[in-house]
């Protein structure tokens, strides 16, 4: 008889990964993982690699793609690491929340209202705080900063790890520390500068992100709302959020190369927009997202990737690289 290893988190066998992705395709964990503390992720992460598993990090899943064979190791979710609250003041961030210190949403929302203009604009958020939750936050203090991730799903640590963005602004620009958990099992603090994050790349290898502290300007409830309610309609008018997708399938390329268009323009200018495999279908709304309409299997929407990549290298030389993480 086998006996099966205790894990010092909350931890499911052969966990089901589909439902765990925006794309909602793939196949199973061998383990997952669900720390609900960083000091919880790094004990856990220590002891599945003692036992050997390979691991792995998810997020959000909002720009993961899951192979239909999922992992045969262990996925650490961030899901329940959801924290978010104000640094201490003297002894800089406290990763870890004391108690008094630690401010829920509707109480940063109060926090910003009255505000103490002299205390810095910074908030402690843990890696699996929803960036959507995030924004709004920020958005019921009147701290400015994160308007251009408006609608941008996923979590804080995916988020710094992929340098989530768009044309109006990056995660990195609210970024001032990071604690990461390194390969190598050490535990650090990187100031912004000591990183160099580049366009969808945290460049943080194999670094797992832990936490973060994020600085804002100070600006009015009502100028941070009007911003982020017009991005989102310029977003939703341009890309399918609603449906099941992994958002851009492939990075923008080099604006001298491609004469300023983008990897969507491209796709369709290619007509790329009239492919799908199975359920998996080029949206008529953006070429570069692949969305899911019912039942996909990760084959397909590789199988499609790799169309695309070929009719855009076909017809005008440019090789797209994929931003979505295949696993
Ligand atoms: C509808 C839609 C719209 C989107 N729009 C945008 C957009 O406008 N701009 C944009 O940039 N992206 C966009 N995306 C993609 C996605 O939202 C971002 O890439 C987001 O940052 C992914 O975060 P996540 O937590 O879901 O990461 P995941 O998808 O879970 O993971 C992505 C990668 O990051 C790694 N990772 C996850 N957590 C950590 C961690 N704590 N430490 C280290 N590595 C980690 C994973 O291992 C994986 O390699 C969109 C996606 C969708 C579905």
């Amino acid at each position: 008889m086998t006996t099966e290893p205790t894990w010092p988190c909350a931890a499911i066998r052969d966990a089901d990964l589909a439902p765990r992705t925006t794309m909602r395709v793939g196949g199973r964990a061998r383990w997952l993982f669900e720390p609900a503390h960083p000091d919880e992720f790094v004990e856990a992460w220590r002891a599945a690699r003692e036992e050997g598993l390979e691991v792995r990090v998810l997020g959000g899943g909002a720009n993961v793609l899951v192979s239909d064979d999922g992992f045969d190791g262990a996925v650490f979710s961030t899901a329940r690491m959801a924290r978010i609250f104000r640094p201490h003041r003297e002894e800089g961030a406290d990763w870890s929340a004391g108690a008094e210190e630690r401010v829920g949403e509707a109480s940063l929302g109060r926090v910003g209202a009255t505000g103490d203009e002299s205390e810095p604009c910074e908030l402690v958020v843990w890696a699996g705080k929803g960036l959507l939750a995030l924004v709004r936050a920020t958005r019921e203090l009147g701290w400015s900063g994160l308007e251009p991730l408006a609608g941008v799903p996923g979590h804080l640590g995916g988020g710094i790890a992929m340098n989530a963005g768009g044309r109006y602004g990056e995660l990195w620009d609210v970024v001032r520390r990071v604690r990461l958990l390194l390969p190598d099992g050490e535990i650090v603090e990187r100031e912004r500068a000591e990183c160099n994050p580049s366009y969808r790349n945290g460049n943080l290898g194999d670094a797992i992100v832990l936490g973060a502290v994020l600085g804002f300007e100070r600006s009015t409830r009502h100028t941070v709302e009007e911003r982020v309610r017009e991005l989102l309609r310029e977003k939703s008018a341009a890309q399918p959020l609603t449906e099941h997708s992994s958002g851009c399938i492939f990075k923008n390329p080099d604006p001298e190369l491609s004469d300023g268009r983008s990897a969507g323009k491209l796709i369709e200018d290619v007509g790329g927009k009239q492919l799908s495999r199975g359920a998996a279908v080029v949206s008529p709304k953006h070429g570069n997202f692949i969305v899911n309409t019912g039942g996909a299997r990760a084959l397909d929407v590789i199988g499609l990737i790799e169309d695309l990549r070929r009719l855009v290298r076909d017809r005008t030389g440019i090789e797209l690289e994929t931003e979505v993480r295949i696993w």
